[in-house]
């Protein structure tokens, strides 16, 4: 089964247009002969830019963040009608800062999930645990919890849809990456419990990437593990060169 790799930038709470323009336009010419997919999920405020400067090109566009309603009374939300309104594709849903400080739970997860797989959206639903889990012992029942949580009700077909990140949270703008074995062990360990949930079939078409202080040094040894099939990138997706050199992880 080959996968395509999927590299996707996470900007966080960075750049402002002008920011988000002069990096887009440094980048465009430097990813363009890329082999995997590439993604880069920004600001609200910065996805028209970003959809408007990237038409036509091999980058596609993604959101932080989606609500679960289609609209109403939810003071702070983005719905999906206004995300597609203004070029978003990707999203990326219940990473770890949401969890930690905006109290995302695996229901809301889920909720974002459904919502943006029935409005079209490309979701890449973060997983991964905190330092005390993994200390504890207890890394593959929280990926079980939250990759289980986070698919409820969701269909074969549309799981073939959604894009996994396993985020350690301890990796995650520390600069310190889990090792390609201790990456590889978990992610092999979610891509079983995706196939207890949807079979064989479903589980090897799955993609699943690693995040955590993934970088140019680390993201070819990254790469070359089995079930490692992208990476979400933070901090190294705010520099253009560093971001192509994750994309040209082969090279
Ligand atoms: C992230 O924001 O998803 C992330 C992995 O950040 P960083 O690469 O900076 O650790």
């Amino acid at each position: 089964m080959t996968r395509k790799p999927i590299i996707a930038g996470n900007w966080k709470m960075n750049n402002t247009k002008a920011q988000a323009s002069e990096l887009i336009n440094e980048l465009k010419p430097l990813v363009k002969d890329a082999e995997c997919d590439v993604v880069i999920c920004v600001p609200y405020t910065v996805i028209e830019t970003a959809a408007k400067l990237t038409a036509g090109t091999n980058i596609k566009v993604g959101a932080e963040n989606i609500a679960w309603a289609d609209k109403g009374a939810f003071t702070g939300e983005v719905s999906a009608a206004m995300l597609k309104e203004v070029g978003a594709e990707y999203v990326v849903i219940g990473h770890s800062e949401r969890r930690q400080y905006f109290g995302e739970t695996d229901e809301t997860v889920n909720k974002r999930t459904v919502q943006a797989l029935k409005e079209g959206f490309k979701p890449i639903v973060c997983v991964g645990e905190t330092l005390d889990e993994r200390e504890s012992g207890e890394t593959e029942k929280v990926c079980k919890r939250q990759t289980e949580g986070a698919f409820a009700g969701i269909s074969a077909a549309d799981a073939e849809k959604t894009v996994v990140a396993y985020e350690p949270v301890w990796a995650i703008g520390t600069g310190k990456t889990a090792t390609s074995a201790q990456a590889q062990e978990t992610i092999s360990y979610i891509r079983g419990v995706l196939k207890s949930l949807y079979g064989a079939e479903t589980a090897e078409k799955i993609r699943i990437q690693y995040g955590g202080s993934m970088n140019p040094a680390n993201a070819k040894e990254l790469m070359a593990q089995p079930d490692i099939d992208g990476g979400l990138i933070g901090g190294a997706s705010l520099k253009a060169p560093d971001f192509s050199a994750v994309v040209h992880f082969d090279k």
